[in-house]
């Protein structure tokens, strides 16, 4: 069987489904197919015992009225309701090594008086770093895209790195540290990510963090929604094992021998899935081993808990470093943690800690390794965080292994954007196929928004 339409979608996480809606905006009739039996498995979330826990979205700046989130949203019929964070302690960061708590306030202002009294003999620096990240997010083409940005040349992905600015700005590791630890949010070290891509991603927070009401189940209902009203089609179960061509059509096979024929093929999936689809015409050989070469993020190993009912933190999120070069945790040693709190009661707490994407393959030791592990981190819990360790009541816990089986692979947010390798482009060598998603210009939510929106530009 052969379906026919005018623009096929490969993969239903968000790059996908904002792709598919733009390209149902344009008019065409568009198809989505996705290999798992939902939409959204990354960021639609799960509940157990009263409390939903969020997998793929917890918090993200530039939501604020009149910024680039919603004017996505409204442009996409997306009726979602971003929420701000508190303006004060929206994140709390833990330098483990020297016993110092930073909680990060909202504002210019407020931010640069919170860091110069801390740092006092760094003040000055402070304030100009801080001016800097402000230009550089003013100046992304990709967040100003509603003022008519939208090159693709755009510096995004170039020198200088992020640690590069904080060396040549600051001389104490606890600043340098408390700056950088949102690489977490991207999942590329400092001295990797580009101090322009780490502006677009997480400097947006230095003026306001924001959640979504009903978080990931809002944003599930809110695409489902938008994409019944414009008419896409969604074929669920749906894996392409390959995409091949007839004439300037390309066809895509699905695992169970369906076929879709369409004039634009947009794949929205890790680009390495991408390469095992593709027909092997689509990248020049150096370009496909270059890209071969990137690295993956981070993956993560997650406890899941709830906390019991009298106990509630405002904190929603805390940071708690082990070194403070941040680009030593990216080694994934574990024993750094991300902490998520929910808003509901009872709380639902997520405790996130890196470890490498490839490891944690499903075996016949892998329930004790998890088991083991899941201990250690349980351990390190009570010994950091008595208050939350005396009132939670583990429930479940995830390795890359669960990743990889949800989204096809294990790095949590897709590959590396390094400084100095490759880029990865939407554009291929065959007219009408593209690539979007985290990987491809900008990574998290924003980031997989910002990536749908600039392809959208290029496709015909
Ligand atoms: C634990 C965690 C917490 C996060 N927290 C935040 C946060 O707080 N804020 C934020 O902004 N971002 C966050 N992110 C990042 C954000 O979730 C991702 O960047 C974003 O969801 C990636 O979307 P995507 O569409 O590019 O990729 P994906 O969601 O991975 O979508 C790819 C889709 O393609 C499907 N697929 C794969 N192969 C095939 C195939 N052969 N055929 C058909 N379908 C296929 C997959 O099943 C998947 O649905 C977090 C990520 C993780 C892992």
């Amino acid at each position: 069987m052969r379906l026919n339409y005018d623009a096929v979608v490969i993969g239903a996480g968000i790059s996908g489904l904002t792709s598919a809606l733009l390209m149902a905006r344009r008019g065409k009739r568009t198809a989505v197919l996705e290999a798992r039996g939902n939409i959204l498995p990354l960021m639609r979330g799960f509940a157990r015992k009263g409390a939903h826990f969020e997998t793929g979205f917890h918090y993200a700046s530039n939501l604020e009225e009149g910024g680039f989130g919603p004017y996505i949203f409204a442009k996409l019929g997306l009726d979602l309701k971003p929420f701000p964070l508190p303006r004060e302690g929206y994140d709390e960061i833990r330098l483990l090594p020297t016993g110092r708590v930073f909680k990060m306030v909202c504002g210019a202002d407020g931010l640069q008086k919170k860091l110069a009294e801390s740092f006092p003999q760094e003040s000055a620096a402070i304030n100009a770093y801080l001016e800097k990240t402000a230009a550089a997010a003013a100046k992304s083409a990709y967040l100003n895209m509603q003022n008519g940005g939208e090159d693709f040349d755009t510096i995004i992905d170039s020198p200088p790195a992020l640690q590069e600015v904080l060396d040549a700005h600051f001389k104490s590791p606890e600043l340098k540290a408390i700056l950088s630890v949102n690489s977490f949010l991207h999942g590329t070290p400092p001295e990797k990510i580009s101090f322009a891509q780490h502006c677009c991603i997480t400097c947006g927070l230095y003026k306001s963090a924001w959640g979504i009401e009903g978080g990931g189940r809002a944003i599930n209902a809110a695409y489902g929604a938008a994409l019944k009203n414009a008419g896409v089609d969604i074929f669920l179960n749906g894996e392409a094992v390959a995409i091949t061509r007839e004439g300037g059509q390309k066809i895509i096979i699905l695992k169970d021998g369906r076929q879709f024929a369409c004039d634009a093929c947009i794949a929205a999936v890790h680009p390495k899935i991408f390469l095992r689809l593709a027909p092997p015409e689509v990248y020049r050989e150096g370009y496909k081993t270059r890209l071969l070469d990137l690295r993956e993020t981070p993956g993560f190993f997650a406890l899941y808990g709830v906390l019991n009912k009298e106990t509630f933190f405002e904190t929603v999120n805390i940071f708690a470093v082990r070194d403070l070069d941040v680009n030593k945790i990216f080694g994934g040693g574990g024993k750094s943690y991300y902490i998520n709190f929910s808003r509901s009661r009872p709380q639902a707490v997520s405790i996130i800690s890196l470890v490498p994407s490839d490891s944690w393959q499903r075996g016949p030791d892998y329930k004790t390794k998890k088991a083991a592990f899941a201990l250690e981190i349980k351990k390190d819990i009570q010994t950091l965080f008595p208050q939350i360790a005396d009132n939670i009541e583990y429930l479940d816990a995830s390795t890359p292994a669960t990743m990889r089986a949800y989204c096809g692979y294990g790095g949590g947010y897709g590959l590396m954007h390094d400084v100095n390798k490759t880029k990865i482009l939407p554009i291929t060598k065959i007219p009408g196929l593209y690539l979007t998603g985290q990987s491809v210009i900008a990574p998290g939510f924003l980031g997989a928004l910002i990536t749908s929106l600039a392809v959208d530009r290029v496709v015909k």
